[in-house]
């Protein structure tokens, strides 16, 4: 009887057990050295900015001759200036030299190489620890970002830089000040921490953050961005931050909606046609 309960036990684990533990194996036996650096989420996160900045630059760019990809873009009658694009350019390099690399280095001395456990988490613990990581980091934000909205101080001095772009494009995510980029930074390295999340986990998060902070700036209004996948109106995205850059009192969270309509700050943005608005209107 023990043995059919075992045997019913190691069925019932097993497949979720083995979904993300081959993938955490290989990694161990192949990148060890490599991902216990604390080094590592730095070097993950700055390298999927890159990245997503350097496609989204490129679309930028050859939106105005491409037509069928300038119908994507939310402000389909203005172009992204190359001067624009140098200016971010040159305060995102500023961010990472005077900031992100001296911090990156100050844990490569201190911290000791992270341990790493034999077990990879259950794709059940994998997707809600990305899951509330994020919830979290959107609550925090909320605040912060309202806070630096309604106190004149506040905003002057540490985030109207991010406004001097009311039409992001992907540069302007990190168009911050030091202030905001550390924040951003702290509570993305924290939220982990706090909910003891594996280390695969946690770097599922920090990409997933970069990639949705990134989409939230990038302008266009791809069928697969995160707002036209989630149901209900509950992930705000690139619709409704572009929305911020213009309506500054309104849309205050990064990602989800629910904070605004709590707090009576969400503005819809109707005058801009989603996707499937546009999809909507090919077809009547
Ligand atoms: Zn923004
Ligand atoms: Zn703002």
């Amino acid at each position: 009887m023990q043995g059919l309960l075992d045997m019913a036990n190691m069925t019932l684990h097993l497949p979720e057990d083995s979904l993300l533990q081959p993938a955490w194996d290989y990694i161990q036996r192949h990148h060890e050295t490599s991902v216990r650096s604390p080094l590592f989420p730095v070097f993950l996160s700055v390298s999927t900015y890159i990245l997503l900045v350097a496609a989204y630059t490129t679309l930028d760019l050859l939106a105005p001759s491409w037509p069928w990809l300038n119908r994507y873009r939310l402000h389909q009658d203005r172009h992204i200036a190359r001067a624009s694009i140098c200016k971010t350019l040159g305060l995102t390099t500023y961010n990472h030299l005077v900031f992100i690399f001296p911090a990156a280095v100050a844990q490569w001395l201190w911290r000791p190489p992270i341990p790493l456990p034999q077990k990879a988490p259950t794709l059940t613990e994998f997707l809600t620890g990305v899951l509330a990581c994020t919830v979290i980091f959107d609550f925090q934000y909320y605040f912060w970002h309202m806070l630096h909205h309604r106190v004149g101080w506040l905003y002057r001095t540490f985030h109207a830089v991010h406004h001097q772009y009311n039409e992001p494009f992907s540069l302007v995510t990190q168009y911050l000040s030091g202030w905001e980029l550390f924040s951003v930074g702290f509570w993305t390295t924290a939220n982990p921490v706090i909910l003891q999340c594996h280390c695969l986990t946690t770097w599922a998060f920090m990409v997933f953050n970069v990639w949705v902070s990134t989409e939230d700036h990038c302008g266009y209004d791809f069928p697969w961005a995160m707002h036209n996948i989630v149901p209900f109106g509950l992930w705000g995205g690139v619709p409704k931050h572009d929305a911020h850059h213009q309506r500054p009192g309104t849309n205050f969270a990064p990602f989800f909606s629910h904070w605004d309509w709590l707090g009576g700050t969400a503005y819809d943005p109707s005058p801009i046609l989603s996707f499937k608005d546009k999809n909507k209107n090919k077809e009547t």
